[in-house]
Parts: C-alpha cells; structure tokens; sequence
C-alpha cells in the first residue's frame, strides 16, 4: 500500500511559487542573455544564437500556437526533428505555453510512428525538412494530425504532400517577441516521450513541470562544478531520446553555452565540433564514444577543451573508460536510467577514496550511485528486497519526483510497470555494493539462465570489446536441452582488422567463470541496432534462431 500524505500540522511560510519550465528561459535570457547556442550542419554556414533570442522566438512560437493553430493546454505538439535550436525553442514554447511537446524518434519504425501519433492524440507534427520524405508516405494513417510545420524558412520550404504543410518561419513571423508565460500547477504535463518498445507497443512516459526542473536541479549539481555558466555542452544524445537526458533545461538553468552538432555524428565531424566550439562537457551511448576513440587513436588527435564526458543508455566498456580517462585526460561519468526515470537515477563520480588511478577506472565501470531525489531497492525473485552487498542480485525499483508513477493513457502498462506500493520496476537486474556503486548486471528480458544460474550478457560484451579486434559484441542466450540456455556471442571486427573467433574464446577464458564462457562466437559484419542506437537483442535472438532453424 502507498501511505498517504496526510495535511502540514503546520504549513511553512514560504512562497509556493511553481517550478515550471518557462522560468528556465526567462531565467537564461535574463541572467545568461548573450550566451551562445550554436547549431552546427553539414554544408550549412553555423547557426549562432543566444539565450535572448532563444526566449524571444519560443515566445513567438507560443504566440502562434495559441492565436494561430489553437493550441490548448494539454494539447500534445508533436516534434520529428535532430538537434537544432528550431527544435529547442518548441521545448520552450510548446511547454511555456501549457502544451505538451511530444518528441518522437525518427529512426523509429513506420508501424511505431504511426501507433505512437496515434496513441498521443498529436494535434500538430513539427518536422525537419528532410524527415518530410519518412511522414508523407505515413500521413493517410495519421487522421488526427491538422497539419505540419516544416522547419524551415518559406525559401527553403520543400514540395509537400503534407496536409496543411507551413514553414516554421512564416507561422511565428511578425508575432510579438514577447511573452508573459501562463502560470501553471506544476503538476501540468510538459513533455511525452515513448519508450522504444523493444516488446509490446512503445508506452508513453509523461513529464511534469515538476519532475523536469528538479530533474534539472539534481543534474546540474551532479557534475560537481563541471556545468555552470563556463561550461560549453554538446548533448549527443538526441533532443527526441527523454528530452536530451536533461540537458536542455540544465544548460539555461546555469548559464551554459550550447552546441548542437550535425545528427549524423561521423566522428570527424563531432571531434571538430568539440573544437571549434571549445566544448567542455558532452553527452552519449556507447557507440558513439568508441567511434569516436577509434578515430582520436587512428588520427593522434588530442581535446584541447572537453573536461566531461557523460555516458549511459548501456554500460560502457571498461577500455573505453580507460582510454578517455588516462589517454585523453577526459573525465567520464556513467550514468544509469531510463525514459521513465527523466532519465538520470545515479550519477558515477567516485567517492574521494576510490579516485585515484587505477582503481578510479574500476569504480567508472559501475553506473554510479543514487541520486538524492530517487529511492532505490534491489528486489529479489522471492519479492524480497536484497541487501546492497555486492553480490546479491535482483530488479531495481525506483521512486521519487522524476519517476513515472504510470504510463499515458495505458492501463496495462501501468499495471505491469508500477508495483502495488508504488515503485517503477525498471527491468534492470543489478547489484550494489556496501560503498553504494550500482552494477547493471543485465536487463531482465536479456539475461542468460544457464543451468539454473544467471549470466551477464553485459560482462561478457565488456570483456569481448576489451579484445583489440573487437569494436562491438553481443551476447545472447540461447536454448540448450541441459542447461535451459548457453551463451552465444557476436563480434564485430574493428575497422581494417579481423577477428579469429578462436582467439576470442581464448581472451575470455580466465577472465570470466568457465561455465560463462560462450559455446560459440561468430564474428558478423555487424549487428541489428534498435532506434536508440543500441544492439537490436531480439533481432539477433530471431536471426539466430531462423539461421540454425
Ligand atoms: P529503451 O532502450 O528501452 O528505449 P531507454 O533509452 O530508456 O529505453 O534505456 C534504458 C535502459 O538502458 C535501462 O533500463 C538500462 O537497461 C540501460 N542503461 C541505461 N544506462 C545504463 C548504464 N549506465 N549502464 C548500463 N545500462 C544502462
């Protein structure tokens, strides 16, 4: 049972002012006015603007949403769009203004584009010029949506099949530049975003005022004096992926110069932005550091600004870590959490005594320890919390202010994802030690059960990419008549390299339990990916299971 919250015997005198998120910009353009947010496109001359300009035009924009579109409060604005400032003043007018800004994926597939519209009821799609060839063919299945607003200005405006298509730049066009925002229950939803659904339908996690800010509050005091108004952020991690992890709030609340790079990330091209902007702290997956590595090594580049480097969405290797940290001098954070949870719950900095090479590495391997704000339990199989010590494992629940307490418009899910006393069960199987360092031992739906025991896919990944042939891996488990399952294991070859699969097997041995040691290894061209840029594991569970019948 959740207890309930009974009335104050005595209520505090202060003011009761909401946390909502026009505050942010009014905030920034007051405070931190001239600082910069540049966005950055390949064969496009830079795009520089400032905090100022950011307010004005989200007040433009609010304007026309309410006078032009007829928006209402809680009407959801839907946005298919990179990272771009267009794309950052919809986060500030849709939601100013009381609507709810619906970020949707582009890499998502046609049928979970058209369910997630659908289900969210969008009233307007807010589009880049070159996402109009991914909706038009999936406009006739979208009757709810009035029409689309290019990105773009009335020059640049393609030739459109979209319904009621206008360019950005005409609809806010000659509107009042300035604003006196609505004042809302904080409680009032800001943004939707749906988890990409690797089962079932993609569910739709609904943000608050509330939950955005102090998300944004307990960010920004994460980075330990990393973030501030010296600081120049470049959130790799997509505008459209719960709400750029925070970022775009964090940057305005303190001040932070911001730097939208080209979506299509080559590495050149991001270690260039990195420089020619002076970028102190970024933030993304994996994937997009190792390629990034490989490219620093392959050219012996160096940074000659960036101090931070965020990391999350799955467990970074620990060669990785290491490069940035000893190679690189770049201090790396992994964080752990998901759409659900806004999305940061733990934070990776060391505790003092664990901060020193080359322990300091190890403890980056772990994703961190608990934020204040979120509460954490360890659940076992048998419905018993477990003890933080290191081995015993079980689901992490979560709860607290930036935590899903269900999902939109959808009984099931909210049935399936809340437990009865009111925690998110978040799917992760982890275990935390005595010092409090969470380790994500699997994701529930991916864990190996080998005679009765639980292998991680992860630690065997992080320990195959350690290899130095390897550039990516995966680890699956698949069926075996005594075992229930065994490990099989897929690698990705480094570019101009190839792997022996044989000598995999070899560099696992002794590293890992024996009975964990995969039965197979095949090395692919590459693996299957979902939308958010990770391994695809049920793709390769159904190839895996086609190929050997
Ligand atoms: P999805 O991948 O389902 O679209 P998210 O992007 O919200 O959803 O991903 C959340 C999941 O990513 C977590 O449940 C966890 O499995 C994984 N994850 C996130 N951060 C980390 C981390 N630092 N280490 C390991 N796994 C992580």
């Amino acid at each position: 049972m959740i207890a309930e919250r009974s009335a104050p015997a005595l209520a505090g005198l202060m003011m009761d002012r909401s946390l909502q998120i026009s505050r942010l910009i009014d905030h920034a353009a007051t405070w931190h006015g001239d600082v910069e947010i540049v966005t950055q496109r390949t064969g496009d001359p830079d795009r520089r603007s400032n905090y100022r300009e950011l307010r004005a035009r989200s007040a433009q924009l609010a304007h026309a949403l309410h006078e032009r579109l007829h928006v209402a409060p809680g009407d959801r604005v839907a946005t298919f769009a990179w990272n771009t400032q267009r794309h950052l003043e919809l986060y500030y007018g849709v939601s100013g203004m009381g609507a709810v800004l619906h970020t949707i994926n582009p890499r998502l597939f046609a049928p979970q584009i058209v369910y997630i519209v659908n289900h969210a009821r969008d009233r307007f799609v807010f589009l880049d010029a070159d996402l109009v060839p991914v909706l038009e063919p999936l406009a006739d299945q979208l009757p709810g949506v009035e029409g689309y607003v290019i990105l773009c200005g009335e020059a640049e405006m393609p030739v459109t099949t979209l319904r009621n298509a206008v360019a950005y730049e005409s609809l806010i066009a000659g509107l009042p530049d300035d604003i006196a925002w609505p004042e809302l229950d904080e409680r009032t939803a800001s943004s939707l975003c749906y988890t990409s659904g690797t089962t079932g339908n993609p569910k739709g996690v609904l943000y608050s005022h509330r939950s955005t800010l102090l998300h944004a509050f307990a960010q920004a005091a994460s980075w330990q004096a990393g973030s501030g108004s010296q600081a120049v952020v470049l959130p790799v991690v997509p505008l459209f992926h719960a709400n750029a992890w925070g970022l775009p709030y964090m940057a305005p609340m303190q001040g932070s110069k911001l730097v939208f790079a080209d979506p299509h990330l080559d590495p050149a091209a991001l270690y260039d932005a990195f420089e020619r902007e002076q970028v102190t702290l970024t933030c993304g997956v994996p994937t997009i550091w190792l390629r990034l590595l490989e490219y620093l090594d392959r050219n012996e580049l160096r940074f000659s600004s960036l101090k931070l480097l965020g990391v999350g969405g799955t467990a970074p290797p620990r060669s990785m870590i290491e490069a940035f940290e000893v190679k690189y001098g770049v201090t790396v954070l992994n964080a752990w959490g998901m759409t659900e949870t806004s999305p940061a719950c733990t934070f990776g900095t060391p505790k003092p005594e664990h901060d020193v090479l080359p322990q300091r590495i190890d403890y980056k391997t772990h994703a961190g320890r608990c934020l204040f704000g979120v509460e954490m339990r360890i659940m076992g199989d048998d419905g018993v919390p477990q003890p933080f010590d290191g081995t015993s494992q079980g689901e992490i629940h979560v709860r607290g202010p930036w935590i899903a307490s269900g999902y939109f418009d959808d009984e099931d899910a909210t049935a399936r994802g809340i437990t009865d006393d009111g925690w998110l069960r978040t799917g992760d199987i982890a275990t935390i030690d005595p010092d409090g360092y969470v380790t994500i031992r699997d994701r529930a739906k991916d864990v190996i059960k080998s005679g009765g025991e639980w292998i991680s896919s992860i630690e065997l990944e992080n320990i195959a990419v350690a290899h130095p042939d390897v550039a990516e891996a995966a680890a699956i488990g698949v069926p075996h008549p005594t075992w229930s399952e065994r490990p099989v294991l897929f690698v990705v070859a480094k570019q101009g390299r190839t792997v022996d699969a044989a000598a995999v097997l070899a560099f696992l041995e002794g590293k890992v339990a024996k009975w964990w040691v995969p039965d197979d290894v095949h090395v692919v061209a590459e693996l299957p990916h979902t939308a958010t840029g990770k391994v695809s594991k049920r793709t390769l569970r159904e190839h895996y299971a086609a190929a050997t019948g």
